[in-house]
């Protein structure tokens, strides 16, 4: 017996013979797979849409659009254009199975097919696509504190800020660096060091579902607050402030390790209003913070000077 982990597998079939989806129906209902179907090649790119399944059956010669067509739409939809599409037909030409892969299609299976064959090409499929997942996955990820890394920082806080500038909505940004670090490197090794980085991190990822953690680079972190004010902000940074203080470190009794922020809120920037505006403001409040003595919270001035 095999385990499935979580959710089964979902398979679209678009194709306009009924005797297909019947075959598939009754053939695959052993599969770990959800079986969906569409007749119509725009009812099935719509389905596409709404349920984004893992692996989608394509077939070329249908009515109003062909499978090309609908291929090059799959291609066309960010949310969907990393599913693996098989294409099956009955009349195609080794020019139509060419261009079928060429355009992107994964694979193709010649009608009438051998349903164990049909399986195995699924399976491949779907081996493919969840390693693509996984990779597209880690490639967001920092490896040292399972935190967003900075690829993924730059690209959601510059959606954030393009959100909040459409709906009007605030949005605020906690950078965070630790304290001494080179220091504490130098005189405890850099394995301490990772601990630490580790440690701060899992602190910075206890506040609410909605704010997100990144791993800005070296020792500093970025946290993006959606819907959040400045002073909200700056409580959220308080308790992290005071977290981290708190903490008990390995070896002598009494080490205490610190960090500092800077806290900018978006709606409060005089000015343009990116993403880049509101990473340097909150850069010019960390540095405040650091010059002001460290271990301690500066907000972003609420308008730059005139002129
Ligand atoms: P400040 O209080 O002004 O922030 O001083 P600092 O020493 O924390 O800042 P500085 O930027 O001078 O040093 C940061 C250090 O972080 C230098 C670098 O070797 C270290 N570092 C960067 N990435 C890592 C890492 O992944 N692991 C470890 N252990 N150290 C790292
Ligand atoms: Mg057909
Ligand atoms: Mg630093
Ligand atoms: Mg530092």
């Amino acid at each position: 017996m095999t385990v499935s982990q979580g959710p089964l597998p979902r398979l679209l079939a678009i194709d306009d013979s009924e005797l297909i989806h019947r075959l598939l129906r009754v053939r695959l209902q052993h599969e770990p797979l959800e079986i969906h179907g569409s007749m119509d090649a725009r009812e099935g790119l719509e389905l596409a849409r709404r349920m984004v399944p893992d692996v989608i059956l394509l077939d070329i010669e249908m009515r109003g659009m062909d499978g090309f067509q609908v291929l090059q739409a799959l291609k066309d939809d960010v949310n969907l254009q990393d599913i693996p599409v098989i294409f099956i037909s009955a009349t195609a030409s080794m020019e139509d199975r060419v261009r079928a892969i060429d355009h992107g299609a994964i694979d193709f299976v010649a009608k009438p097919f051998e349903v164990v064959e049909l399986k195995a090409r699924v399976r491949s499929a779907l081996r493919i696509h969840q390693m693509v997942k996984m990779l597209a996955q880690k490639a967001q990820v920092d490896g040292l504190t399972g935190l967003w890394n900075r690829t993924y920082f730059d690209r959601r806080l510059h959606q954030e800020v393009s959100e909040a500038v459409r709906h009007g909505r605030s949005v605020s940004l906690v950078m965070c660096d630790v304290d001494g670090f080179k220091r504490l490197n130098d005189e405890c090794g850099h394995p301490f060091g990772d601990a630490v980085l580790e440690r701060v991190a899992r602190i910075l990822q206890g506040g609410r579902s909605s704010d997100i953690a990144c791993r800005y680079g070296g020792e500093e972190f970025g946290i993006i607050l959606p819907n959040t004010m400045g002073t909200e902000a700056m409580d959220v940074a308080e308790r992290y402030r005071v977290a981290i203080e708190a903490e008990s470190w390995p070896g002598p009794a009494g080490r205490v390790i610190t960090a500092s922020f800077g806290v900018s809120d978006l709606s409060l920037l005089a000015g343009p209003q990116g993403s880049e505006d509101l990473i340097a403001s909150a850069d010019a409040a960390l540095y405040r913070a650091k010059m002001n003595g460290r271990n301690r919270i500066e907000v972003a001035p609420l308008a730059r000077p005139a002129g």
